[in-house]
């Protein structure tokens, strides 16, 4: 594997899909069934470019854990069956577990509720060195709560608080809280796994219809599925606000799983690459003491 040429790759396919800047964001611009210009028959061809992809970022990785200074904090946003686990399992699959770090995070518990909401998140971000994956995130504040209102009314938050502003205040928080992470060395990069409404129903049909995939159908998702306009809207709302240059969004199409998996393989690697981890430098000081170290361990098993 070429690392300089991954890298290049790595930008080239990730860099159309990044959102650096939310003020002029459309939605309706970005299609969920683009591939990139590569075929269903280029699928073969997709997934090889997915293995060079995982064996560089496994490689970029080892360097983040060793250089035990940065970290990588990636979120994943979508409708259901958009594919993020399928995406998370596919993308991390090369990485070393230790250096890999996932939370999911559903509907809040009491104890979560009778905090902030960047509470629970906040205690689950990737340590030194590690790649911190959240399947769903404090954007849900912004989402699922904001297209169900009834669940900010469960929120415990003083009620001469809750005014209409309430959703500029998280998308301000939300924004001073990722510009803290990175000003402290968390390298943030959100994904929206962008499904269509169609896909989604076939996705759906199929989990009802193969008895493998009927745990993954719940019926609640029907009903978020009928509120289908009304996420979207909240989805563009959050990409304008909270898309920045240090914490972009990246909209992935999602209709076609092969290419899902090697955008989002191809934005992380960009991350690192930008990054650009070095192992630890070994000093004069250090090398004596290796040294050292070396005619010991000789000297005692002779
Ligand atoms: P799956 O692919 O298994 O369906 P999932 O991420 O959808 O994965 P679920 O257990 O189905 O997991 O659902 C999690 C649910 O929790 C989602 O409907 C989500 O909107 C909801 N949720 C997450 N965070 C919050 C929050 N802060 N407030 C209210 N609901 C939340
Ligand atoms: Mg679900």
């Amino acid at each position: 594997m070429n690392m300089k040429k991954a890298l290049k790759n790595a930008r080239r396919l990730s860099e159309r899909y990044r959102i650096d800047d939310g003020r002029r964001f459309k939605l309706e611009r970005s299609d969920p069934g683009d591939t990139g210009g590569f075929k269903s028959e280029d699928k073969p061809r997709a997934k090889e470019a997915l293995a060079t992809g995982i064996q560089a970022l496994a490689a970029l990785q080892d360097r983040l854990y060793a250089q035990d200074r940065w970290s990588v904090l990636l979120i994943f946003q979508a409708m259901d069956a958009a594919g993020k686990d399928s995406a998370i399992k596919h993308v991390m699959s090369g990485v070393n577990p230790q250096g890999c770090q996932v939370y999911s995070f559903k509907a809040p518990s009491p104890e979560e509720l009778d905090h902030d909401f960047l509470w629970r998140t906040t205690k689950c971000l990737p340590e030194c060195g590690r790649i911190g994956v959240f399947n769903r995130s404090y954007y849900e504040e912004v989402l699922v709560v904001r297209v169900h209102p009834e669940i900010l009314a469960c929120q415990k938050i003083p009620t001469e608080l809750v005014t209409k502003r309430i959703w500029d205040q998280r998308y301000d928080s939300i924004r001073d809280f990722e510009r803290h992470l990175t000003r402290n060395g968390v390298v943030v990069r959100k994904f929206f796994l962008h499904l269509s409404k169609d896909e989604q129903l076939r996705r759906f049909l199929a989990r009802l219809e193969n008895p493998d995939k009927n745990w993954k159908f719940a019926p609640a998702d029907v009903q978020e599925r009928d509120r289908w306009d009304d996420y979207m809207s909240a989805y563009e709302e959050m990409i304008r606000e909270t898309a920045t240059k240090d914490a972009p969004w990246y909209v992935i199409p999602a209709d076609n799983k092969w290419y899902t998996r090697l955008v989002v393989a191809e934005a992380v690697i960009d991350a690192l690459g930008d990054l650009d981890p070095e192992y630890p430098k070994v000093d004069k000081e250090k090398r004596k003491e290796l040294a050292a170290a070396r005619a010991a361990l000789i000297k005692k098993a002779k």
